[in-house]
Formats: structure tokens, sequence, C-alpha cells
């Protein structure tokens, strides 16, 4: 029997024919857990994937008056207090095994989502600053964007010593990119990361890739805060 990665509690699996007929899809977390995931559903922002009404939000109305860089991002989970907590355990307390928590939602909506692109896409995780990889010990977006059948390329690389400064939006994205190229990437990259707040980061990082010749970004998160 197997225990819950999150809670460690066991896994309850009875052995009934319908269990046993489906293959199974490999379940790490416990029922009470995966109930506690909410999955977006129903209507979203068709470029951020915000639970919105009609086609675009508010938010990537502005970014498009900016020139959006972005074709569009699509997110898993509605980031609530369980998927804050799992992701807070993963990213700083190392806990890499519980990304597996994420991999068949993550294979699923790349399949479902990306899969079908016209110009095939190139996995492109967002890095840490060098700083942050030694204190953290992994990168959370390559750890998911490994668990994608598709072709990683990590061309973009962090400068150390960022600052958080509070500036408008396109300020940040001007002036404050964190992100430079170590190597262009001439097809459409689709970004993978743990969480979609502002949409500045993968703005900033589509900015560096596609003034180095990088057709079109997309961006697939685990969860829309
Ligand atoms: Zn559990
Ligand atoms: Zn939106």
């Amino acid at each position: 029997m197997n225990s819950c990665v999150y809670c460690h509690e066991q896994i309850e699996q009875p052995l009934t024919w319908s269990t046993w007929l489906t293959v199974k899809k490999n379940s790490v977390l416990c029922a009470f857990c995966t109930g506690k995931l909410e999955i977006i559903s129903g209507k979203r922002c068709k470029v951020c994937s915000r639970a919105w009404g009609s086609s675009i939000c508010l938010d990537c109305q502005q970014w498009r008056e900016l020139g959006d860089n972005i074709e569009r991002n699509y997110s898993i989970f509605h980031y609530n207090d369980t998927i804050r907590e799992m992701i807070t355990q993963w990213k700083f307390r190392g806990d890499y095994l519980l990304r597996e928590i994420f991999r068949n939602e993550l294979k699923s909506a790349f399949e479902k989502q990306f899969a079908d692109n016209n110009a095939p896409l190139a996995i492109v995780p967002i890095p840490l600053s060098e700083s942050r990889m030694q204190e953290r010990g992994f990168n959370q977006s390559l750890a998911l964007a490994e668990m994608l059948d598709a072709p990683v390329k990590q061309v973009l690389r962090r400068k150390s010593g960022e600052k958080q400064a509070k500036k408008n939006r396109k300020a940040r994205l001007k002036r404050d990119n964190p992100f430079f190229i170590a190597e262009p990437l001439k097809q459409a990259a689709l970004i993978v990361d743990d969480i979609y707040t502002t949409g500045t980061t993968v703005r900033q990082a589509a900015q560096q890739l596609k003034l180095h010749g990088c057709p079109a970004v997309y961006s697939l998160t685990i969860a829309r805060s």
C-alpha cells in the first residue's frame, strides 16, 4: 500500500473490478488531499486562465495595450491554501518528490492545450539565480519542465542580486528584467512554472526570448493566483 506524498496517510485502494480494469494513473495523493485541490473549470480568461466570465480579463487587456508578448498562459489549479502549502513545502523545504503531485495534471494539460501547437514547442524553464539555486537545491520550474515529453531548453539565465522594486508593470518589464539569454531560441517556447500571479515573470522571460528571435511564447503554470 502506498502513502500520500503530502500527508503520509495510507492511500486506500480497494481492489474492485473498476480499479482493476481501468489502468489507474498513479495517484500519489490520498483522497482527502486530492479533494482539497481545485481544478480551474468553467469560463476563464483566454489569455491568463483567471476565472473570468468574458473572453479577456481587464488585467490582460492592460497588458495588450502595452503590446503583450505572451500568446497565453494556461493554469491548472486555483491557488488555494492547500496548493500554496504544497508548493511551499516542495520549493522551500526541498521536498523534491512532491513534484509528483503535479505530474499527471501537468502532462494532461500539456497534451490537451499545447501538444497540437502548429509549431513544436521547446519547453523553457524559468531559471533561478545561482545563489538561489544553491540555497534551494533544485529549480522547481526545471523540475516541472522535465516531467513533460518534450525537449527542454535552458536558454534563459537570471541575474543575481535582483531587487523587487515597487514599480508599475511597464517599468518592471522594461528596466528591471532579471533575465538574459544564454543561447537564442529560434522556435516557439512554452515556459513552465509553478504559479502565475501578476504575469510579470513570464512576460519578462518572454521579452528576452522574443528579442533574440523566439517567434511566440506560451506558458503553462500549476496554479493561478
Ligand atoms: Zn494526503
Ligand atoms: Zn487575463
